[in-house]
């Protein structure tokens, strides 16, 4: 059962093989006796979950259930979710139970019927590339444990690798799906920016910002996205469009379909083993019926340095709600209201929060604003420009997720310039706004290597198909570490 696809496992409940209960007390086991280890869920609620599992099942007996119902899912700790404790991996909300659900999670449980296995471990703010800016402690990779998940949807990406859940949500503003989904041989989607609703999502840099599924394989992500995405009137950064059925297109033959292949990507930087089977994938895909052709983002080396103005100025404004007076922590002790703020603030944050607020206050700061903030909107744009001319001569932008594969626990912790180079193929996406997934292309010294397909705005689902092809000829995506 719990190598099963999502669409299997809707067929089992269906069929009624196996109840909602049965099938969520079995990955609350294995969470109970793996977790302790891997740390990849934060909270687990055997009650809630089993409570949500006996409403999936009067809906299955009621045939009012949907392809998703009863279906478990673990939920990263980012997502306001009713009656749930919702940390963000920090110690400023460590105690903080969500009155009221985001939107994906109204989406997902309310609506789709699935049922939440628990919330899952983040760096903290979704700041990091490794989980180990979390509070509530590092989150060890299931295919080696001495090595960090890829963050900041590590807890996540570590969950489903183990089978701790067949699938779960995640959020990407600089690589956050994708980085880890690579690391841990995952298939991660993260759409057009907009498509997604941020509402009760707890906001780091927001217009960044869009949640997307994780799970094993791109039919799981498509039928995952069908549910999660869609209007909301609530976020006014959604998008109102049709709905679309991301499913659609999953089967189409790729003959003919053209590949870019940007020069900037596969250049210096990237681990020769990465490359290697990177360049394997793409031979796969000529096979299928693909035509490669380079294309250049000539401002793509800019793309983290920008991003490092933009996401910590964005974060210093959407991070100072966070002062103790209405929710999270307060400080115990204080002599004054000023005094409050700063040690609530001092004590409540981890290191690396204080100092992208730190960046973000400077960057915004008179004086400094032109030269910095509005110089980064600039590259912005050059950025996404580059994107809109690269896909004149191609449909989907194709390279290595991760310059490298999983890194050892520690390796990058104390130096946040190399943290940050892990996302130099992924950041440039997010400024821009388009879609992007990884999807497990093989491995390097038995570590897991991601490929990013990078699509033009709302081309979702022509990325899906071009994954779900690729996982039909291929079984990378099937292979799970052992033991599990
Ligand atoms: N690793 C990047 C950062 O630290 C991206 C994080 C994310 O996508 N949430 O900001």
């Amino acid at each position: 059962m719990i190598t099963k696809s999502l669409k299997q496992l809707g067929q089992a409940l269906a069929a009624k093989e196996i109840s909602s209960v049965e099938l969520t007390t079995l990955f609350l086991d294995r969470i109970e006796r793996l977790n302790p280890e891997i740390n990849a869920f934060i909270t687990v609620d055997r009650d809630q979950s089993l409570a949500e599992a006996r409403a999936a099942d009067a809906r299955l007996a009621a045939g009012t259930a949907g392809p998703l119902t009863g279906i478990p899912i673990a939920q990263k700790d980012i997502f306001c979710a009713e009656g749930w404790t919702t940390t963000c991996g920090s110690k400023m909300l460590a105690n903080f139970v969500s009155p009221y659900d985001a939107t994906v999670i109204a989406r997902l449980h309310g609506e789709a019927g699935m049922v939440s296995l628990g919330k899952t471990n983040m760096d903290e703010f979704a700041m990091g590339s490794s989980n180990e800016t979390s509070y509530f402690g590092p989150v060890k990779n299931p295919w080696d444990r001495t090595r960090v998940p890829g963050g900041s949807s590590g807890g996540s990406a570590a969950a489903v690798a183990a089978r701790l859940a067949p699938a779960a949500t995640g959020t990407d503003t600089g690589g956050s799906i994708r980085q880890p989904a690579a690391l841990c041989n995952l298939t991660g989607l993260k759409p057009t920016y907009g498509v997604v609703s941020r509402y009760g999502m707890i906001a780091f840099a927001s217009s960044l910002d869009q949640g997307g599924p994780m799970a094993a394989s791109a039919e799981d992500c498509a039928l995952l996205l069908n549910a999660m995405s869609g209007f909301d009137e609530r976020d006014s950064t959604s998008l109102d469009r049709p709905a679309e059925d991301y499913a659609r297109d999953l089967e189409q033959p790729l003959a003919g379909l053209r590949i870019g292949l940007p020069r900037e990507f596969f250049g210096d930087g990237c681990d020769p083993a990465v490359m290697a089977a990177v360049q394997a994938a793409l031979d796969e895909y000529r096979k299928l019926g693909a035509t490669t052709v380079e294309v250049s983002l000539p401002n793509s080396h800019l793309s983290v340095p920008a991003y490092y103005v933009i996401a910590p100025a964005e974060a210093s404004s959407n991070l100072s709600r966070f002062d103790g007076v209405r929710y999270g922590y307060r400080a115990p002790d204080y002599d004054s209201l000023d005094d409050m703020y700063m040690k609530t603030r001092a004590q409540g944050f981890g290191a690396e929060v204080k100092r992208r607020i730190l960046i973000g206050a400077y960057v915004l700061s008179h004086g400094y604003y032109d030269a910095y903030y509005l110089q980064a909107q600039r590259i912005r744009r050059l950025i996404a420009e580059d994107f809109v001319t690269a896909f004149k001569s191609c449909d989907i932008i194709m390279g290595p997720t991760s310059p490298s594969p999983a890194f050892k626990l520690g390796e990058r912790a104390a130096d946040p310039v190399q943290m940050y180079l892990s996302d130099i193929y992924t950041i440039a996406v997010n400024l821009a706004g388009l879609p992007g997934m990884s999807i497990p292309c093989g491995f390097a010294a038995g570590l897991p290597v991601g490929l990013q397909l990078i699509g033009d705005y709302f081309a979702e689902a022509r990325l899906l198909n071009a994954a779900h092809r690729f996982q039909q000829a291929t079984d990378w995506h099937q292979q799970t570490p052992i033991p599990i």
